[in-house]
């Protein structure tokens, strides 16, 4: 049967001196491995692909198991995202984190929705660590982690006035009416604009997030507490966060 879905290649391996086996993450959120036979040729109808990261048409044949792919259309090719190296780096850490949780047998719309709309954020000239953050806030409940990061844990306040620490005793944040000597232990002061974007962001839907117009120090501080939190409840690392200037 012939398929021809929008996708972003999302992992290739070499397979043979002239071929390649990629994945793809379609826009249905499933992922599916294709045969690209004369990936590596010079004059490969495959070419595109070598230029970094694309949204594009993908013509494939496939019964069961692996596809054969047969045409490639670049729809976006993400030109100033594929030529910057900070943003290429960006969306490197992008692909890794939505990669990692990627499951063959179980489509996940979201997480191609959450892929293109950090490239295009990317893309658009939003800030990097801004974009970098709100994959990371979604991407939370998809590796199995909570961020309670809605209203004070002990008395339940929203008032984001008061909302300025984050408790790994309480697994929450503490309002200032609730830090008392004993509840602060554990626990981090994080300013309350950053505590309120990141609450935004949780609740931005993934598509409906048209820019994000922050400042790169606000941007970067924001990133810190929310990979601070990833990594505490996921206990994963990316690879490309080493290349990242933070
Ligand atoms: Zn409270």
């Amino acid at each position: 049967m012939i398929y021809q879905d929008k996708a972003i290649m999302i992992r290739q391996t070499n397979y043979s001196e002239s071929s390649r086996i990629i994945t793809i993450l379609t826009e249905n959120g499933a992922s599916v491995p294709l045969m690209a036979r004369g990936f590596n040729k010079p004059n490969s109808p495959f070419a595109s692909l070598r230029q970094g990261f694309q949204n594009s048409l993908f013509t494939y044949s496939r019964h069961r198991g692996m596809g054969t792919l047969t045409e490639v259309d670049v729809i976006h090719p993400y030109r100033h995202m594929n030529t910057d190296f900070d943003l290429y780096t960006g969306a490197s850490y992008v692909l890794e984190a939505i990669s990692r949780v990627v499951e063959e047998e179980f489509p996940d719309k979201t997480l191609y929705d959450l892929c293109k709309v950090a490239f295009d954020r990317l893309e658009d000239g939003s800030e990097m660590y801004a974009v970098l953050s709100f994959v990371l806030i979604k991407l939370f409940p998809k590796y199995g982690a909570a961020l309670n990061f809605d209203r004070c844990i002990q008395c339940g306040t929203y008032d984001f006035q008061k909302l300025n620490r984050y408790s790994f005793k309480f697994h929450g944040l503490l309002c200032t009416d609730c830090q008392t000597e004993d509840n602060i232990n554990r626990s981090v002061l994080i300013e309350n604009r950053i505590v309120y974007l990141i609450a935004f962001l949780k609740h931005v839907r993934i598509n409906d997030l048209n820019s994000i117009d922050i400042n790169t120090e606000t941007a970067k501080k924001m990133f810190k507490v929310v990979e601070m939190l990833f990594q505490e409840y996921t206990g994963e690392y990316f690879k490309a966060r080493k290349m990242l200037d933070i």
